[in-house]
């Protein structure tokens, strides 16, 4: 049995997965979000290492022997410092959300912009970790001092709760958390020179970089009862990706989450692009897989807006019944840039649009143009993974919106192609368990495929013809979003 820790952004879960695959004990608990300023986003290291422990200690309570390993799933990008002597934060980890290094990262000059994109494979953007280790050095008097005493830590979620389950013993991370820091060379999985002079971090500030199926430790007894091997550690997309879709580069993934991370992995070959991330997919016994990746910022929470903001819905479910009320668009669409637009636009000026609305458009218009824009967002990038790789023969599809039939058989319809999604709600914490169970040889990665069975499968009805007409008339309004700034 494996047990997994999957530490999001909002909630830790906790789940105990059997080796047929069933998942029979979960546990979760939610952890503050601090807003300290308008687009700054905060957690606290020390409630989350403390809600880490109760979903644990509630899991390892219902199911009965020792399992056989922990494995580690994580939100990416989020930055903590603390000081290895004490085992406590210096400070709030930033999350990856917090946009308070924007204008450092569009400060950089054009050359080191593009360094960083053909060393990391990366956009540069305030996403990702350095520039928050940067911000957290030049701005917290406590982080300086520590450095001075050579008693400071950087990591990720992964690395905090990994040193504190292992007695504050090892600072290690595995490639595919490290490969979100705009730190690491894409090719080498090490910590890059002139990216860490560049931010001002020292090396040994930084986590030791492992495969992602290492052996990296054993749980403290006093928390876990017995020391349990820590056996796999994989950033949440990748191990979203690792269950759907492993090295299968004709299946793309998208978790329909708050924001849309569309991804699919291109074997042992780096594939740069310059509007798409080039990312570590997973190291395996020293062979790594690399990945591209589409962000999108706003998916699921342009409903989220709908229901808490504009009052145009009471659950997010109701958004599915409301589209399906009316027979087509009535050329009404929505660009969802509420945040600016992500991949593969790269604009934050870029601004939220309805566009097409006459006296005749109702609410279900407007709800039906947001869910429509998820699936026009998904095709922007599946477009440009599929004419970079190959044509993509499959859509594997998880989180809170791919539960919306109307947004999942659109998305079939626009994109040509097969949406599939698993009777395994929980792929994420799935991904990293598989890693970790065929490591420990409690089964093969055939059975590991063999969970997922297909519970919904929407085939496209749309022809050539009728994707071209709705998806011209979306880029024409992308293309209006991003006048406007
Ligand atoms: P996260 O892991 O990012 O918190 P989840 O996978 O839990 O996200 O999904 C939650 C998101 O999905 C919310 O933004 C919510 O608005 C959206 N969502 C949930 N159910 C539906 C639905 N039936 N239709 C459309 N959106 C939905």
């Amino acid at each position: 049995m494996i047990v997994t820790l999957d530490l999001g952004t909002t909630s830790v879960r906790c789940l105990a997965i059997n080796k047929s695959g069933n998942c029979i004990a979960v546990a979760q608990e939610e952890f503050k979000q601090y807003f300290p300023q308008a687009a700054w986003v905060e957690h606290d290291g020390m409630e989350i290492w403390e809600k880490t422990v109760t979903v644990l200690q509630a899991v390892l309570k219902k199911i009965n022997g020792t399992p056989n390993g922990i494995a580690i799933t994580n939100q990416r990008e989020t930055t903590i410092a603390w000081q290895p002597s004490t085992g406590k934060p210096l400070h709030h980890a930033i999350v990856w959300q917090c946009r308070r290094t924007a204008e450092r990262i569009s400060s950089l000059s054009q050359s080191d912009k593009s360094l960083i994109k053909k060393i990391t494979g990366l956009i540069p953007d305030a996403y990702f970790s350095a520039s928050k280790m940067e911000w957290l050095y030049n701005n917290v008097a406590t982080i300086k001092q520590a450095a001075q005493n050579n008693d400071l830590y950087f990591g990720t979620i992964d690395t905090w709760i990994l040193f504190k389950l292992s007695k504050s013993s090892v600072f290690k991370t595995d490639t595919s958390n490290a490969s979100r820091t705009l730190l690491v060379n894409l090719e080498s999985k090490d910590y890059d020179p002139n990216l860490l002079a560049l931010f001002n971090i020292k090396r040994e500030w930084l986590p030791a970089i492992e495969n992602s199926n290492a052996l990296f430790d054993y749980s403290d007894a006093s928390i876990t009862g017995s020391e349990i091997p820590i056996h796999a550690i994989l950033g949440d997309q990748q191990s979203a990706l690792y269950a759907q879709c492993g090295n299968d580069n004709k299946r793309i993934k998208n978790t329909y989450g708050t924001g849309l991370f569309v991804a699919s992995s291109t074997g042992n070959k780096i594939v740069e692009t310059p509007t798409l991330l080039s990312t570590i997919g997973w190291t395996l016994n020293n062979e790594t897989t690399y990945a591209l990746e589409g962000s999108i910022f706003v998916g699921g929470s342009a409903i989220q807006w709908c229901r808490d903001q504009l009052n145009l819905i009471n659950h997010a479910n109701e958004s599915e019944t409301l589209a399906q009320s009316i027979p087509d668009n009535d050329n009404v669409y929505f660009v969802p840039a509420l945040a600016g637009l992500g991949a593969p636009h790269w604009d934050s000026r870029a601004r939220g649009m309805f566009i097409g609305i006459t006296r005749g458009t109702t609410k279900a218009h407007m709800i039906r143009a947001i869910l429509e824009s998820l699936a026009y967002q998904t095709k922007d990038v599946c477009d440009v993974i599929s004419n970079i790789l190959t044509p993509a023969t499959q859509l594997s599809v998880d989180g809170g919106a791919s539960n919306n039939e109307f947004l999942m058989q659109f998305q079939a319809d626009i994109l040509g192609i097969p949406v599939k999604k698993s009777s395994i709600t929980e792929v994420t914490a799935y991904g990293v368990a598989g890693v970790a169970g065929i490591a420990l040889n409690l089964f093969s990665e055939n059975e590991f495929r063999s969970f997922f069975q297909i519970e919904h499968h929407y085939t496209p009805m749309f022809d050539k013809d009728k994707i071209d007409v709705y998806y011209s008339k979306w880029k024409e309004a992308v293309k209006r979003s991003l006048q406007w700034s």
